[in-house]
């Protein structure tokens, strides 16, 4: 990564305030950070909510997309999403259009900060995909009454995220790496990331590694949480896992993050923008001010990290001054208050915390080729066929065998909503208008091409409405799609 550098040898930060309370969070963590003496300049740009304001429904200006371009690092407040007028997330936009595919969330116990789980030490860091998945948010009504997203995952994606969460181990000195999935339910997209960690786990033979089903994964997190060290997850799931680990040490207060890419780093607090607070200088600033100690150790300025570490960990132990979500709000110091207090206390070290042995990240670099995959052979075997019909099940079979009847390719099931209904198997499904029929061809051996497959798909078009078409591939003779529940 390319990091700018101002003429008088600063590295330049863009620097988002953000909605909310994300003034206030971001000028106490810039305040603590220009108090260690960091040579760090501030790119200001704007995002979130005075943006969609002027009608940019991206929620992010181009200047500020030309500074994150220039300065490959960012330390951001939080961003307001509109709910319900077609804007997308301007954080999200942030994270997709720089690639930072991998969003690291630490959760480590904190001293003075009163939890139940308060002595067993917890402290691991989710490494969670952070562009594709379920967030990518393809979605599309499949009929008026049935919705569907799509959950993309890619071998590359993949790769970037287990590498990631291994050289983070390294880095941060942590002897064991967790994968969490769902690949016993989602064997393609989900069970793709299981394959490629066990593929890669090999590679780091100084780290123990293992796999967990994602929602023993959460079981174990509130049951033995001090057993993790970095849990790798997609997406969505690494979302839900990493809100609960900060819930563990103390809540959204504290929770940091990172979203790292192979050109722009972004970090930022996991909360959001918390809008009752705005404005009160009673917020928390930690979580924010922990997302700049681990932008000064990825900007290879460990000094100041721990400079900053060790004055918040000794304010916190020390119990004098604490912001309102530690002590309620009768004994609880303001925001600028508990910045100052920080200021106050660097060069003093808490009893009750061990600054980690800290190298600087190596980024996994993977093949850029967009064709990651290549199989010897391929072969196109059939077409599921997604139609909207609200006659029966029963019609709806007969009617596509019949129009199937003459033509190279069968009928060899539907289902609704992944179970198959036809032919019956006897068991008692509800259905909706929405099916999925699955044509093969006859002759298992040929290839089903578009000269073959157009003219089937008119004769079916002719009778009920097709959505939307999946080919069904075989890659290396592997089938490259799953079998409906009751399907043979
Ligand atoms: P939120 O802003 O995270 O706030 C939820 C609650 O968490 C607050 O009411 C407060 O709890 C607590 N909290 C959050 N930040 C805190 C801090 N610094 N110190 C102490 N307590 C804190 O979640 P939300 O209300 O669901 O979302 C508000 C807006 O933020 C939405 O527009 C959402 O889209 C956006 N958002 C942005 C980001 C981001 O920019 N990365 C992330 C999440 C949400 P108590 O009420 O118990 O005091």
């Amino acid at each position: 990564m390319q990091l700018h550098k101002t003429e008088d040898g600063k590295i330049l930060c863009t620097l988002i305030l953000g909605d909310g309370i994300g003034p206030e969070v971001v000028n106490s963590t810039r305040k603590i950070i220009e108090a260690t003496g960091a040579p760090i300049a501030w790119d200001e740009q704007l995002a979130g909510a005075a943006i969609f304001e002027k009608g940019i429904p991206s929620g992010v200006t181009q200047e500020t997309i030309e500074s994150v371009k220039k300065t490959h690092l960012v330390l951001k407040g939080p961003l307001m999403t509109p709910v319900g007028f077609g804007e997308k997330s301007a954080n999200v936009t942030l994270r997709k259009l720089f690639e930072t595919y991998g969003n690291i969330r630490p959760a480590r116990e904190l001293p003075g900060v009163k939890t139940p789980y308060s002595g067993r030490k917890i402290d691991l860091v989710v490494v969670r995909e952070n562009v594709e998945d379920l967030y990518a948010g393809i979605e599309y009504m499949q009929s008026p009454g049935v919705a569907e997203c799509l959950k993309l995952i890619s071998r590359k994606g993949c790769e970037k995220i287990v590498r990631l969460g291994f050289e983070l181990a390294r880095a941060e000195n942590r002897k064991v790496v967790t994968c969490a999935t769902k690949a016993n339910i989602m064997k393609l997209t989900e069970g793709l990331l299981k394959k490629t960690f066990e593929e890669i786990a090999p590679e780091y033979p100084d780290i123990e590694s293992w796999h967990i089903i994602i929602d023993n994964c959460a079981h174990q997190l509130v049951k033995l949480p001090e057993q993790f060290g970095v849990i790798i997850a997609t997406n969505m799931n690494g979302d839900i896992i990493s809100d609960e680990s900060s819930a563990l040490v103390g809540g959204l207060g504290f929770a940091p993050s990172a979203n790292l890419g192979n050109d722009v780093a972004i970090f930022e607090a996991v909360h959001g923008s918390a809008p009752k607070y705005t404005g009160k200088n009673v917020i928390n600033p930690t979580a924010l001010l922990l997302s700049g100690v681990m932008m000064l150790r990825f900007i290879n300025m460990f000094e100041e990290a721990a400079t900053i570490e060790k004055a918040l960990l000794y304010t916190l132990e020390e119990g004098k001054t604490l912001p309102r979500d530690v002590v309620g709000d009768a004994k609880a110091a303001s925001t600028t208050e508990y910045t100052d207090a920080i200021i106050a206390n660097f060069g003093k070290e808490p009893k009750n915390w061990e600054i980690r042995d800290y190298k600087p990240i190596k980024m996994p670099q993977v093949d850029s080729r967009p064709d990651f995959v290549r199989p010897k052979s391929r072969q196109v075997v059939g077409a599921d066929v997604y139609v909207e019909t609200a006659v029966t099940v029963d019609d709806l079979g007969k009617g596509v065998e019949k129009l199937l009847d003459g033509t190279p390719m069968k009928l060899k099931m539907i289902d609704s909503r992944g179970t198959k209904v036809y032919p019956a198997t006897g068991a008692i499904t509800d259905t909706v208008d929405a099916y999925k029929v699955r044509i093969m061809m006859r002759d298992s051996g040929k290839e089903m091409s578009d000269d073959i497959f157009v003219p089937v798909l008119q004769k079916l078009g002719s009778e009920y409405r097709w959505g939307h078409i999946e080919k069904l591939q075989a890659f290396d003779g592997v089938d490259g799609f799953t079998k409906a529940q009751g399907e043979d």
